[in-house]
């Protein structure tokens, strides 16, 4: 009998990718659709990355009965300041201070600056050691998990944080919505560009846009890409036009289709409609939920968030793209609005 055929697992994955290339359009729309992942938030990077680290001197305390006198004693003459994240006492073990506190020049050890500075606890302790802790406070349960080893930590998980970052931060209703707005832009490419397949969204560069309200679970309007006729029209930039119109604003006269309207709507059983006009009239797009076949570029992040959009998701990352690829508009606190971001369609 042969032995069984080993699989390759570098091989699997190229076959799965070539096999999705190859996908029809409609197929992967329903995928889309039917998914049942959930649209994944970016944050800032501050969010994912490994702590850094600071070395910090240790004392091994002789009798567990000085603990509280040396925790008290040491909060005073030697407090941690930007440290607080950090326990000052494990066991037996009591941070003293950063490595760096010391004057490199004297070389002074620990011992002799505790026997200079603080000599009524010169004796309590039976060695000094150095230690890597964490230098910033874990922004995540994942990175206080990930620290635990270094050092015991002060976390105060952020539930919302949590959430958002979990594998389901959406209720299941809300996760369908927003696989169906994304399947919106597919659709929208899919009529404009006559694409068939995944590999010809992978060879385009082709863009579009849904705006929803979703307090009123409503498409308040559509765009597709027009840069071969004018390089500001972007789908996002006119998406924000077609916005200002139902508000009185707006200077293009470039809409959607009505036909492809007419069409999405019996096909994906969407509403269209906007509060504008009523007593409830957002600002621009304050509120609402934007969905981009693609990342979008800078000058389209910037728009969004000058249009006060609340959350933007997207499939397909772009080289310059200004919400994940080339910078993060949204993780820029001193922008005026934040908006949040998600991707994870595909
Ligand atoms: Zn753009």
């Amino acid at each position: 009998m042969e032995p069984p055929v080993k699989r390759n697992r570098i091989d699997d994955s190229i076959n799965s990718i070539t096999i999705k290339n190859q996908t029809g359009i409609d197929n992967l729309i329903d995928s889309i659709i039917n998914s049942k992942n959930q649209p994944q938030i970016i944050l800032g990077d501050e969010y994912y990355q490994t702590l850094p680290l600071i070395k910090v001197f240790i004392g091994h305390v002789k009798q567990p009965k000085d603990i509280s006198k040396l925790f008290e004693i040491l909060n005073e003459k030697l407090p941690l300041k930007h440290l607080l994240h950090l326990k000052r006492v494990r066991k037996k073990d009591i941070l003293l201070s950063p490595v760096s506190f010391l004057n490199s020049d004297t070389q002074e050890s620990i011992q002799e600056y505790i026997e200079r500075n603080i000599p009524e606890i010169k004796d309590c302790f039976e060695y000094f050691r150095e230690a890597t802790v964490p230098l910033t406070p874990p922004l995540t349960r994942k990175q206080y998990m990930e620290n635990l080893r270094h050092w015991s930590l002060n976390f105060h998980p952020n539930h919302y944080i949590e959430t958002i970052m979990s594998d389901q931060p959406f209720k299941q209703s809300e996760a369908r919505n927003h696989r169906i707005y994304m399947a919106l832009t597919f659709e929208i490419v899919k009529w404009y560009f006559n694409i068939k397949s995944y590999e010809d969204i992978l060879q385009s560069d082709f863009n579009a846009a849904v705006v929803v309200d979703p307090t009123i679970n409503s498409v308040v309007t559509l765009a597709v890409d027009n840069r071969h006729e004018h390089p500001l029209q972007h789908p996002a930039m006119l998406a924000i036009d077609n916005v200002a119109k139902t508000q009185e604003g707006g200077v293009w006269k470039i809409d959607i289709d009505d036909t492809l309207k007419e069409d999405l709507k019996e096909k994906f059983k969407i509403q269209y409609g906007t509060r504008s006009g009523t007593a409830e009239s957002p600002y621009l797009c304050t509120g609402y939920y934007v969905y981009l076949l693609r990342e979008p570029c800078i000058m389209c992040s910037m728009g969004l968030v000058h249009a006060r959009a609340k959350k933007i998701f997207f499939s397909l990352d772009t080289p310059l793209g200004g919400l994940k690829s080339k910078t993060k508009l949204q993780c820029i606190e001193s922008l005026n609005h934040c908006f949040e971001v998600f991707t994870g369609f595909l």
